[in-house]
């Protein structure tokens, strides 16, 4: 599998440095988010390094669809409101003008009582 020795969220997926594991399977990784804005911030990880989603292709096609689909049962699993009272909010930014800090394709799922921090 791809991964790089200097990005943050594979230092994560390889448990050289600590986060608060939501998920683990073999192709997937979720964790609560250091710095959460909303009562529920956690972000889900495929565990090979894509940098964001502009490099994906039709390759990955499988993979991201597992993800898309572990975002409700995880979102529920961590604690928001069900649908459609409550519901969560999916995020993931893309390059420089996106957003995006860490290189390592991620998706925000936050939800939770409002107010919220940001958003
Ligand atoms: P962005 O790349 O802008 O989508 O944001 C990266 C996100 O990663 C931010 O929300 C940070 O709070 C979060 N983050 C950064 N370092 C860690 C870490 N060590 N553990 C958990 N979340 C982190
Ligand atoms: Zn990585």
């Amino acid at each position: 599998m791809h991964t790089d020795p200097n990005c943050l969220f594979c230092k994560i997926v390889a448990g050289k440095i600590p986060s608060k594991k939501v998920y683990e399977d073999e192709e997937l990784f979720a964790f609560h988010d250091i710095n959460p804005w909303a009562p529920v911030h956690f972000l889900i990880i495929p565990k090979m390094h894509i940098p964001s989603l502009a490099q994906a292709t039709p390759d990955h096609a499988a993979l991201l669809g597992r993800m898309m689909v572990l975002v409700p049962q995880l979102a529920l699993q961590e604690g928001v409101n069900p649908y459609p009272n409550g519901g969560f909010r999916l995020v993931t930014n893309t390059g420089e003008e996106g957003g995006q800090e860490v290189h390592h394709m991620h998706w925000h799922v936050m939800g939770g009582p409002r107010p919220w921090l940001r958003g």
